[in-house]
């Protein structure tokens, strides 16, 4: 079992700031010179960092920093939240490309599936991930949700019948302090039909320090309550976000993981295996890997679906069942998985199957099973 990485403390910061979120928050990367107290940025970052500010904010908790390996200049912890100039040149990508504003009956709530809804309850994150999805709307000032709006949204919830499932994202709800997320989860629990509450935050990758036991304590109160969190990369498996993720799980939450297929971060075979295994260690289940969209500024990271496929069958049969992700498409109709065909085909009474190492099995099947003689 290899060791997990730890995060670089600078020898000037004391332990007890650099493990108070407060701190980290105060102290976040803005710019090209603060980057530099981690990394020598290429001419490539410096330039992107300076031409992409008005497009999408460059923001970066020092404890994520510390992760970047200063010697590779292909850091996959790097390459994630670092501009570069290749997001200027993607023609193809688009702002909203499951558009999502058009399945919002109120500001900031999405309803692609009957009975369960993402709530963007805020627009602020720790850092600002160069793919997210939610590009159009993260960091900018009019998506910001006042009380009221949050307000509209509880009562949109609570008079609409139908919804028994609202995950909570953003943005990062982990963001809120305990106060306001503890009104938010409250409202939503008095709500009879509201059986599930979901978090989706990437804060245990992010900035584990918010993940305080306090933290815990309160979101404990509102069960059943699941935790969604989003690692990528085995380098982002740290001590201190396992030690999150370890006070999540003591809390009774279960955690999952979604990640997304990036090119030069998670696009390979043995790094998969390794993060979902490593996750698993860390007791968090890898539930979803989505398709990277077709997202203004990413196509430097998009992957052919054929390879994800290519990928995810690799780990088949050679890893424990539960350690593999669904590979899925997001579309605006839903999620769509994607996976290699392992049902061949049905010929008379049997169906040809695919195990994982390419034999074929032939499987009684027949389609109309005779009736047991009574
Ligand atoms: S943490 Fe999530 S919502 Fe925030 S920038 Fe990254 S991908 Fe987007």
């Amino acid at each position: 079992m290899s060791e997990r990485p730890r995060s670089r403390r600078p020898a000037e910061v004391a332990p007890e700031e650099w493990s108070d979120w407060s701190w980290q928050m105060r102290h976040r990367i803005r710019d090209a010179a603060g980057l530099g107290a981690w990394i020598d940025p290429s001419d490539d970052e410096r330039r992107a960092i300076d031409a992409l500010g008005d497009r999408f904010r460059f923001v970066i908790t020092p404890y994520y920093a510390s992760l970047m390996d200063p010697e590779d200049p292909a850091c996959p912890v790097r390459r994630q939240v670092v501009p570069r100039l290749a997001e200027l040149d993607d023609a193809a990508g688009l702002a909203d490309p499951l558009d999502e504003v058009a399945h919002s009956p109120v500001k900031n709530i999405v309803r692609v599936y009957p009975d369960r809804i993402a709530f963007c309850v805020n627009n602020e994150c720790a850092l600002y991930c160069r793919y997210c999805l939610r590009k159009r709307m993260v960091g900018e000032p009019e998506w910001a949700m006042k009380k009221r709006e949050l307000q509209a949204g509880i009562d949109w919830v609570r008079e609409t019948p139908e919804i028994r499932d609202v995950l909570l994202t953003g943005g990062d709800p982990l963001i809120f302090n305990d106060e306001r997320l503890g009104w938010l989860l409250e409202s939503l629990r008095s709500i009879p039909h509201v059986e599930i509450l979901r978090l989706g935050t990437r804060l245990p990758v992010t900035l584990p320090f918010r993940v305080t036991p306090a933290l815990c304590d309160l979101l404990s109160s509102f069960h059943p309550l699941w935790v969604n969190t989003h690692f990528n990369h085995p380098k982002e498996l740290s001590e201190e976000a396992a030690a999150a993720c370890d006070r999540l799980t003591r809390a009774g939450i279960p955690v999952g993981n979604q990640s997304v297929l990036l090119r030069g971060v998670n696009d390979d075979e043995r790094v998969m295996k390794t993060l979902c295994e490593g996750l698993v260690r860390m007791r968090v289940r890898p539930y979803y890997v989505y398709q990277a969209q077709l997202l203004e500024g990413t196509g430097h990271f998009r992957v052919p679906i054929e390879r994800g496929v290519e990928i995810f069958r690799a780990l088949r049969g050679r890893t424990s069942g539960f350690a593999i992700p669904t590979y899925v498409l997001d579309t605006p109709y839903g999620k769509v998985p994607l996976s290699h065909p392992y049902l061949k085909g049905r010929e008379g009474d049997d169906v040809v199957v695919e195990a994982y190492d390419g034999r074929l099995w032939r499987e009684p099947n027949p389609l109309d099973p005779p009736e047991p003689a009574s």
